[in-house]
């Protein structure tokens, strides 16, 4: 399909039919509006829909659509890829819809697709409720439950997709349907990994788990003491309670008052970790990791859980420039940890991260083809994010991404997380969702027949 572009008047017409506004070229506000969250993707809409509500959307699409214009869709705008923008084309802005409805007595939650995980966990902590999320309050809560959702609770409480009990979604022909394992079920079990492919999901019903306070924080460990932390973390991950959420990564120390002053700009092993059970186990349960190797500096206390959400939010504002690549694993080998011991030290900046998510336990109860996620074996989810302020150190900090990626695929799965694949990953979809890709390209076929949502990472239709 050739997109076009859609014409001014077109975009009037549009304007009548919205609650929230049509924001085009020479508009106030256009710069802003036609930005995402990765500041290395400079794209000008024809016309950035802010939508307002459900209605909103099916007007945005059915506009799309009719004209044959390429269409993104954006929740939190966090896709590395930058899917949320495009130029000469028509987006859909979820920002403005945050509403959050909070169900205590059935521990459930409605959101709307444009809610960030600090607006879910703000909401659901108040009753004590929590679900699977990120690891940073900003990201959208769309993008990442419906390509899996991995995060400090998915050990215990599964992937965020796991957790999600319906989905309204407006699909490619304007229709507005809900998905549930009750009702359209093909299409939610497309929605649960299949990303943004099979329409715009205006909100997520979710369920909730008994999560208030936790202890949780980061232990820092030397640098040369990289083989003997990942050594540790691949056997203790293995048996640790579910309520332990804990990943290692390689890390440019920032200037934090628990670290001696002379640590501040070096670099560093460390293990983040946050336990999701009764505070006094949480001590006894962190022990094994704080007796790895002498620390450089520890900062583990108890603390309400959305503020783990935000430990790591002031390293990743938006607009720096952003490249990524992921793997699965089944095992933690020792060449990968040959790998991870050459390359982690190599990390260029403070905003740059290696991290290495333990997607065992609940995870793993659920069956490869329950849900489009298909990699139910893996205990490791690998994801090397560059992430940096200039845009003259692109060359350099992509050059680190790839190499560590690439001398890392020996030992892991062919596929990876789509969350963590950048636009040059088109090629590994089929990869990505193994045995359940000819599946999704049926779903796709019936709810999306000409590849309208097609600015993801794209699942064509049978
Ligand atoms: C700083 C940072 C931290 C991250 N941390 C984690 C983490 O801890 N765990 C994890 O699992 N992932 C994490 N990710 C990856 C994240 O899951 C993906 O980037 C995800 O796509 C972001 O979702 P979003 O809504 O913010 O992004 P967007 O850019 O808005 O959307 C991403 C994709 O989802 C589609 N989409 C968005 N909204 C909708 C909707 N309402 N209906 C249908 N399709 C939609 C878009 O078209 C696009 O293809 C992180 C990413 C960043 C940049």
């Amino acid at each position: 399909m050739v997109a076009t572009a859609p014409e001014t008047s077109a975009i009037e017409e549009l304007r009548a039919a919205l609650r929230g506004p049509a924001i085009a070229p020479g508009d106030a506000g256009y710069e802003e509006a036609r930005k995402v969250y990765n500041g290395m993707i400079d794209k000008r809409p024809a016309v950035v829909v802010r939508c307002a509500d459900a209605a909103d959307v099916i007007a945005a699409v059915t506009f799309a659509r009719e004209r044959g214009a390429d269409l993104s869709v954006r929740g939190g705008s966090h896709s590395a890829p930058g899917f949320g923008t495009n130029d000469g084309g028509v987006v859909i802005d979820l920002s403005p819809m945050r509403g959050i409805r909070v169900d205590p007595r059935a521990r459930a939650v409605r959101a709307e697709g444009g809610c960030t995980w600090g607006d879910l966990n703000h909401a659901t902590h108040a009753f004590g409720l929590a679900t699977t999320g990120g690891i940073i309050s900003t990201t959208g809560i769309a993008g990442l439950t419906l390509g899996g959702g991995i995060g400090y609770l998915t050990r215990g409480c599964g992937l965020s997709l796991d957790n999600l009990l319906s989905a309204d979604v407006v699909t490619a022909d304007g229709q507005f349907l809900t998905a549930s394992e009750r009702e359209n079920e093909d299409l939610f079990w497309a929605l649960c990994g299949g990303s943004g492919n099979f329409g715009v999901v205006t909100s997520f019903e979710f369920r909730l788990h008994p999560v208030k306070d936790i202890l949780a924080g980061i232990f820092v460990f030397p640098l040369d003491r990289g083989r003997d932390v990942l050594k540790f973390f691949r056997e203790y991950i293995q048996t640790a309670p579910e309520e332990m959420g804990a990943f290692p990564a390689y890390l440019v120390a920032p200037p934090l008052p628990f670290l001696p002053d002379d640590a501040h700009g070096k670099t560093f092993c460390g293990i983040v970790a946050c336990w999701a059970g009764p505070i006094d186990k949480g001590e006894q349960a962190m022990e094994p990791i704080r007796r790895v190797a002498p620390t450089v500096g520890e900062m583990i206390a108890p603390m309400p859980y959305p503020t783990i959400n935000t430990l790591f939010d002031e390293l990743l504002p938006a607009g720096l420039q952003q490249y990524w690549k992921g793997s699965f694993a089944t095992e933690l080998t020792d060449g990968a940890i040959d790998v991870h011991a050459e390359y982690g030290p190599k990390i260029p900046t403070m905003n740059c991260a290696m991290h290495i998510y333990a997607i065992n336990g609940a995870c793993h109860r659920v069956a490869p083809d329950a849900t489009a996620f298909a990699y139910r074996d893996a205990t490791f989810a690998t994801v090397i994010a560059g992430a940096w302020p200039d845009p003259a150190d692109n060359e350099q900090h992509m050059r680190w991404v790839k190499d560590y990626y690439k001398a890392l695929e020996p030992h892991s799965s062919r596929g990876g997380y789509i969350n963590f694949m950048d636009a040059d990953d088109q090629e590994r979809i089929r990869d990505n969702y193994k045995g359940n890709y000819d599946r999704l390209t049926k779903v796709k076929a019936k709810y999306d027949p000409d590849n309208l949502f097609h600015l993801n990472q794209n699942i064509k239709p049978a």
